[in-house]
């Protein structure tokens, strides 16, 4: 049986691995998407997909001005 990866493949170069690493995104970003639900990232679609998303959009879609 395949097993899911736990960590979403684009995290090493994931815009807000960054963010969080400089103490600048909230870590349940980190917990909820990026180490489990991954493939409900709109980020990661997006990667996947081709379809550009600037560097503060957030997992669940939302732009975030503050990034
Ligand atoms: S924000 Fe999305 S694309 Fe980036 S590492 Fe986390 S789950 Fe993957």
């Amino acid at each position: 049986m395949v097993q899911k990866q736990s960590q979403c493949k684009w995290y090493p170069v994931c815009p807000l691995k960054y963010l969080y690493e400089v103490g600048k995104l909230d870590k349940k970003w980190i917990d909820n998407y990026c180490m489990v639900d991954w493939e409900d990232c709109v980020r990661y679609y997006k990667e996947e997909n081709g379809i550009y998303h600037p560097d503060n959009m957030l997992p669940n879609g939302k732009i975030d001005e503050s990034l």
